[in-house]
């Protein structure tokens, strides 16, 4: 084993000897004076306890977890007053962690206009116009999360839709979130023309007389993000519910919120506390805020604290550049396939490094999206002038996406203690049409899962809702065989790079935890941990990998309460 090797093992949350420590102690035989509240039994148990990965049986009380075992260690603790679920076989893991959503943004995106999966012009506009015979007169049409790949390519125009949404102003969005499409109503509203200038570090893209189409990129896409009206608290505490209901029934018991999405960043946190305030949340919630606003965190931090476990903050969430599907991630060389472009950094690098620095001092987590290889070799360094600037501290650096790294930038998260948080569905996702943007050498170190737990780091899994289902289930699926959605490669896109399955349970559970710094309460079925559980309906270590998506969610339980039941 390299030295490498073994420092990141000893580092390693799951392994039960990260820096936060873990206040609960083994499981113990449980006491027979006392009942359990909630009793699971007849499941296989995957604890990501490393002192005893599996068991049988589990009791929880009030919102802990009392006690670990055998069928028979835990049957005293049952008693009248006892919720007992038994388990018809299947597998009863800790609580996903789902380590990056743009939560509110998913919630309104389940109730808006649904064109992921439109797969031709005729169709998107179809979907459009049934829509907005739905909408009030006025009413803003947004979300939608197109893919003009679905049809080879062509991006969308405002005259696609003008024509079937005279009374709506239309911000519908590329399903990346880089790109959207407004119609001449929206455009109109937002005074852009076509004599607005372009905006650094974006794009509004124009026909040949130099009129916009209707698709702004990246910082442009503020020009009319800034004229939709912001949504009511009644619309706002709607998404949140619709959003913790999806995730509740796909498994997931804590989210990492992005923030960025809706609004201005600090809507999610208001909303969240409202309902918090009121004990309305089911999903566990670490709310990150914009790294340019950080010393508004540091102010709120030291007037509210950073929460408890319903509700934390301190993270700040930043960006080095866009994405791949939209050409704005920043690569060290020119795109395979539009070889005068190599993408662009959203901002300076003085700049993101004085944000930076600052936001560190503050003791703020930073959580930074970065995509290309430059943009993920800029970052790294940063990171190091950070650390190096203030000093020595368990500051858990992220880095959100991670996707194109150089080989040679691999290890140095490790090295570095810079946790990659991942989205392996986007891999089975873009797998279908990255090589064609990267090239075969790029590919191979593209959603390199395999290479960082190799190289020692911590590797944390997420979805990026609204980008993608917040679906553990089809991630683990997604890291597990990496096979597209377009039904190629089934050996897996780039096979090197696959993970198991209890690698891939570890980036949604304990080591999720440890990305918010709440190891010692949650992530594991352990005794003193939170009750946070999900049973499903097969063991996924035990059955061939490609039928993992095929596994269901019959009970997701949070702090001991049952919150979702198939
Ligand atoms: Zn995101």
């Amino acid at each position: 084993m390299s030295g490498l090797a073994w420092l990141a093992l000893s580092l390693s949350a799951c392994d039960g000897e990260s820096s936060g420590g873990l206040t609960a102690g083994p499981s113990k035989a449980p006491s027979q004076a006392q009942s359990a509240s909630l009793v699971v039994t007849g499941a296989r148990v995957w604890t990501g306890d490393p002192e005893m990965p599996w068991s049988e049986a589990v009791a929880a009380a009030g919102d802990a977890i009392v006690a670990v075992g055998s069928a028979s260690d835990i049957a005293p603790l049952i008693g009248d007053g006892t919720e007992l679920i038994v388990a018809d076989g299947g597998m009863l893991v800790p609580g996903f962690i789902d380590t990056h959503v743009h939560f509110l943004a998913g919630g309104s995106s389940i109730a808006s206009v649904q064109l992921r999966d439109a797969q031709t012009p005729g169709e998107f506009v179809r979907r459009i116009e049934a829509f907005a015979e739905t909408a009030g007169p006025g009413e803003w049409i947004t979300d939608g999360a197109w893919d003009h790949t679905n049809w080879g390519g062509e991006l969308p125009r405002r005259d696609w839709i003008d024509a079937v949404t005279p009374d709506n102003p239309v911000w519908v969005s590329r399903l990346d979130g880089h790109m959207a499409l407004a119609n001449s109503l929206a455009l109109q509203q937002a005074g852009v023309d076509a004599d607005t200038p372009d905006v650094a570090g974006g794009e509004i893209v124009r026909d040949g007389d130099g009129r916009p189409t209707g698709i702004l990129k990246d910082n442009a896409m503020v020009l009319v993000q800034e004229a939709i009206p912001k949504p009511t608290e009644r619309q706002l505490d709607s998404y949140l519910d619709a959003a913790m209901q999806y995730v509740a029934k796909n498994g997931v018991t804590t989210v990492h919120d992005m923030s960025d999405g809706i609004a201005d960043g600090w809507i999610g946190l208001e909303t969240y506390r409202r309902a918090e305030a009121r004990g309305d949340l089911i999903t566990r919630i670490y709310a990150v805020t914009p790294l340019g606003e950080w010393r508004r965190l540091k102010d709120d931090i030291g007037r509210n604290g950073r929460g408890n476990e319903w509700l934390q903050t301190g993270g700040v969430k930043g960006f080095m550049d866009g994405s791949l599907g939209s050409h704005t991630a920043a690569m060290l060389a020119p795109f395979t396939d539009t070889p005068q472009d190599s993408g662009f950094l959203l901002d300076s690098l003085e700049n993101l490094r004085v944000m930076m620095t600052g936001a560190d001092a503050a003791g703020l987590q930073l959580n930074i999206h970065a995509i290309g290889d430059k943009a993920i070799r800029d970052l790294l360094d940063i990171f190091l002038d950070v650390a190096s600037e203030n000093g020595k501290r368990d500051r858990r650096l992220r880095m959100e996406h991670a996707q194109h790294i150089h080989p040679d930038d691999i290890p140095r998260f490790a090295v570095q203690g810079v946790i990659a948080s991942m989205q392996p569905y986007h891999a089975i996702d873009d797998g279908r049409w990255a090589e064609a943007v990267i090239g075969a050498e790029r590919a191979r170190t593209t959603y390199a899962f395999k290479s960082l737990l190799e190289s020692g780091a911590h590797v944390v899994l997420g979805s990026d809702w609204y980008v993608a289902p917040a679906d553990p289930i089809a991630g683990i699926y997604a890291a597990v065989t990496r096979r597209t959605l377009d039904g190629e490669n089934s050996n897996g896109w780039v096979p090197e790079q696959k993970i198991t399955v209890e690698e891939a349970l570890r980036g949604y559970t304990c080591e999720g935890a440890y990305a918010s710094f709440e190891e010692d309460r949650k992530g594991m079925i352990k005794a003193g941990m939170l009750a946070d559980m999900v049973l499903i309906d097969r063991d996924l270590t035990a059955i061939p990998p490609e039928t993992i998506r095929d596994a269901k969610v019959l009970k997701t339980i949070v702090g001991g309460r049952v919150v979702y039941s198939r």
